[in-house]
């Protein structure tokens, strides 16, 4: 379960983020039309939200994505 409370400073506000905990393994990355919604900080260390999913479609690649995530660092329950 990812933490809200570690989640990555640069996600946009909304209930979707990024834990610490992002190794980053790139999986996530994977899924279809994943980088809508997240994308890599500068340096490639970790993946952070860039834009929350907006309907139904947005919000299937997210969902997928945290279901892939061996770290379990993507979370929805976020402010
Ligand atoms: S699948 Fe999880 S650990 Fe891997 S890059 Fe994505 S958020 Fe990070």
């Amino acid at each position: 379960m990812a933490d809200k409370n570690n989640k990555l400073a640069e996600n946009v506000p909304g209930p979707w983020y990024v834990d610490s905990t992002c190794t980053p393994c790139r999986t996530c990355m994977e899924v279809a039309g994943a980088d809508a919604i997240f994308k890599y900080n500068d340096g490639e260390t970790y993946v952070y939200v860039h834009t929350q999913p907006a309907g139904d479609e947005q919000l299937k690649v997210a969902e997928e994505a945290a279901a892939v995530c061996p770290q379990n660092a993507i979370g929805n329950d976020g402010e």
